[in-house]
């Protein structure tokens, strides 16, 4: 039999599309570090189990300490930012994305190799470019699901999960692209059949501007 190391089967990689997150109904509020680029930024790599539960906020002990990550410090503020309000240096989303999600992944990753491992997953990835090379712009027009799914399939390589919200008036938008990662954190994989998604969005979805 085989021990089981960690609870869970796979990451998420969860990238959100700033201008949905800032056009949605509670607004956003940009980092002390200024506006971010106009690219998919990270919100965070969530241990995941192939049924679709997932664990969360597994070591209460464990919390976040902005020292362990000093020399990821600006790669954190360009890729990693907080777009809630009020304006933060991003420590509060951090330290939430570390102890709901990183704590369940403390037996593989201590705190500083779980945001690396974060940062060296997006910094493969180029999802808007892949997009941009099927046609789709975030240019406020509506783009089938299925030919967003289809340009990432061809473009990445691997199924992933689309995940919608809603603009203030109500229009349904692309909001986060998850990429599913191996349990090591480090390769990509094609997301498990059961991963449940998309469930937010409908057949055409909006691609606002940032
Ligand atoms: P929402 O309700 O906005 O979809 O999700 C709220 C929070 O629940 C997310 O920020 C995330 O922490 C967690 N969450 C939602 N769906 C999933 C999922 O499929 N896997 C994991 N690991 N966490 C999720
Ligand atoms: P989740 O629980 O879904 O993993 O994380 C979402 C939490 O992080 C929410 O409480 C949200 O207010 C906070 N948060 C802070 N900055 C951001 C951001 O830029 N994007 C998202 N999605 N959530 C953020
Ligand atoms: P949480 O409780 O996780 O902070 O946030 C709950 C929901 O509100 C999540 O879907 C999160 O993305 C959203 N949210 C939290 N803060 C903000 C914000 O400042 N602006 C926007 N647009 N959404 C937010």
């Amino acid at each position: 039999s085989v021990t089981q190391v960690c609870g869970f089967d796979f990451f998420y990689l969860v990238l959100q599309w700033p201008g949905s997150f800032c056009d949605a109904e509670q607004k956003c509020c940009y980092p002390n570090s200024g506006k971010p680029a106009a690219e998919f930024l990270i919100h965070g790599l969530w241990p995941n189990n192939n049924d679709g539960s997932y664990p969360s906020n597994c070591d209460p002990d464990n919390s976040f300490a902005s020292s362990q990550i000093s020399d990821l410090m600006s790669n954190m503020e360009a890729n990693w930012p907080s777009l809630a309000c009020p304006s933060s240096n991003g420590y509060s989303f951090w330290a939430h994305e570390w102890s709901k999600h990183g704590t369940c992944a403390d037996s593989i990753f201590n705190e500083h190799d779980y945001f690396e491992a974060a940062l060296n997953l997006k910094d493969k990835v180029d999802i808007l470019q892949i997009l941009s090379s099927s046609g789709i712009e975030p240019n406020d027009n509506s783009y089938s699901l299925s030919s967003i799914e289809e340009a990432i399939q061809t473009g990445f390589g691997f199924t992933s999960v689309i995940d919608c919200n809603k603009d203030v008036s109500g229009s349904i938008q692309l909001y986060q692209v998850q990429l599913c990662v191996d349990k090591t954190g480090t390769s990509f994989i094609a997301c498990p059949d059961s991963s449940s998604g998309s469930g937010r969005c409908s057949s055409e979805v909006k691609f606002p501007s940032f």
